[in-house]
Parts: structure tokens; C-alpha cells; sequence
């Protein structure tokens, strides 16, 4: 089962992507902040200009946060970029300005739940754990049946522990899709339990996803978006962010903004990017 996962990554693997080049901890914790739920290409148009502007934490933690916000265009939850912010300056103040290379230790850094602390810790310092995403676990899920966090650690070779990662990531993203798997490439198509009819699809459930349109999100990232460019004036709130006849709502909602340090109020009214 591990080589044939292997194998088929040699074969078929993303290789070329610019964060499976490096074992930097922080240009893989950049990446794996700018993937969550963000496309593929969207981030290789984005990664090494960031990487660029802040090399390391230092560089960020030394940068004023709208700084971050600003290089973050494009890729939305901006929320992102505040808090890879803060996590430079938790590592240049708690660890010397090095990713620490524990899950407890990176656990406490703002913003960096169990999937990425594990995605550096595997593709950062090859440890032998598993970085649980819909990628992972889906392939994980209907070839094996596993479904927890101890079991797919518990499946990583020690010793190919990055490669391993890396290709179940692929088979999840290329070949084992939630709506039509590619079973006939697939190199775990022989001992696969769902394929080979023995258990329900872990998939199959199509959760509904949150609308976008109208959504409160929406408004959030268009006003972030204005702001990279100037701050927003009280009176033009609720117009830039697409909600002319409610600046009740674009009020309330903005203020979430302040509150998660993604903008900040001046007496005035006026909206800016943080300093
Ligand atoms: S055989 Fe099909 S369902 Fe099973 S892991 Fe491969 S792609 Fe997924």
C-alpha cells in the first residue's frame, strides 16, 4: 500500500509546486495558510511575492499588519493574513524568530489550529504525522476506513513520512475527488473498501455550502479590498461594501473587522487598514 502510494507520486505527484521545494518552516506555514480553502493557482500567483516582502518572521513581525493584509490581495480570508501577523511575532518573541518544531508549541500560535501545526510538522521537519484535510481524509476515509486523527498518523511510513503527505494530498486533490473518483488510475484501487463495495461513500453526504452572494463575508472582503487602496469614509461604508440601503448591517459587520484587527476606526468614522 505504501509503495504503490509512493510510486504513483513519483509518477503523477504536483511536484513543481514552490513550497514542496523547500523544508522552510515558515515558507511552508505562508503556504498552508494561503491554501486553506483557497485554490491551487490563486496561490502560486501570490506565495513567493509575499515570501519576498517577508523572507522570515522577523521581516513580518517587523512590518505593520495592514503591510500583510495589503500583500494578501487576491486570495480573500483576509483574516488569514492578521494572523500569520501575529504568529511572526509570537515566533520572534517566544522562539527567536524560528517556527518551533513541536505540535503543542505551534498549537499556541494565533490563528494555527491542528491541520496546519501538522502540515509544518510533516512537510517542514518530516515528522511522521498526518496533516488531516478534506484531501487527506477523504482518501484515507474510503480506502481504509480510517477516520481519526491517531489512525492517520498511525498509517505515515517513518521514514517517507514527506512523501507520504504529499501524495495522499495529491491522490485527495487529482484521482480520489469527492464527486467522481478516478478509480481506475487509483494505486490504492486494489485494496480500496469502498470501491470494492465495503463500505458507504464518507463523501457522499453533499453538505451545502455557505453562499457567497450576499453574504456577510462579502461585504467584509470588499471593504478590505477598498481599503487596500484608501481608507473608507463613515458616509461610504455601506456603499462599498454593497449595501447601499443597509448601512446598519455594513456598520455591524465592519466592526467585526476592527475586532478581528483587520481594520482599524479612527474617531472619525473612518475605516483603515491597521497599522
Ligand atoms: S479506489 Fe477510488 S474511492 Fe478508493 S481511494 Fe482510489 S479513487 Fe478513492
Amino acid at each position: 500500500m505504501h509503495d504503490a502510494l509512493l510510486s504513483w507520486y513519483s509518477a503523477a505527484g504536483r511536484h513543481d509546486l514552490p513550497w514542496r521545494r523547500t523544508r522552510d518552516p515558515w515558507a511552508v506555514l505562508v503556504s498552508e495558510l494561503m491554501l486553506q480553502q483557497t485554490q491551487v493557482p490563486r496561490v502560486l500567483a501570490i506565495h513567493q511575492k509575499l515570501l519576498a516582502a517577508f523572507p522570515t518572521p522577523a521581516a513580518c513581525a517587523a512590518a505593520p499588519v495592514g503591510e500583510v493584509v495589503r500583500a494578501w490581495a487576491g486570495l480573500g480570508y483576509n483574516r488569514r493574513a492578521v494572523n500569520l501577523h501575529r504568529s511572526a511575532v509570537a515566533v520572534v518573541e517566544r522562539h527567536g524568530g524560528h517556527l518551533p518544531d513541536t505540535l503543542d508549541d505551534l498549537l499556541t500560535l494565533p490563528g494555527i489550529g491542528p491541520y496546519t501545526a501538522r502540515a509544518v510538522l510533516a512537510f517542514a521537519f518530516e515528522k511522521p504525522v498526518c496533516p488531516l484535510d478534506v484531501n487527506t481524509a477523504r482518501p484515507l476515509a474510503r480506502a481504509f476506513g480510517v477516520g481519526g486523527q491517531a489512525a492517520a498518523d498511525a498509517l505515515v511510513p517513518v521514514d517517507d513520512a514527506w512523501r507520504w503527505n504529499q501524495a495522499l494530498m495529491d491522490l485527495g486533490a487529482l484521482v480520489c475527488t469527492r464527486r467522481a473518483p478516478s478509480c481506475d488510475v487509483c494505486p490504492l484501487a486494489d485494496v480500496c473498501r469502498w470501491r470494492l463495495g465495503g463500505g458507504p461513500d464518507p463523501a457522499a453526504p453533499a453538505g451545502r455550502q455557505s453562499r457567497f452572494d450576499g453574504s456577510d463575508r462579502q461585504g467584509r472582503g470588499r471593504l478590505v479590498d477598498a481599503l487596500r487602496d484608501a481608507p473608507v469614509v463613515a458616509g461610504e461604508l455601506a456603499a462599498v461594501m454593497g449595501w447601499a440601503d443597509d448601512p446598519g448591517r455594513a456598520a455591524r459587520v465592519a466592526a467585526t473587522l476592527v475586532a478581528d484587527g483587520l481594520a482599524d476606526r479612527r474617531a472619525d468614522g473612518t475605516f483603515t487598514l491597521p497599522d
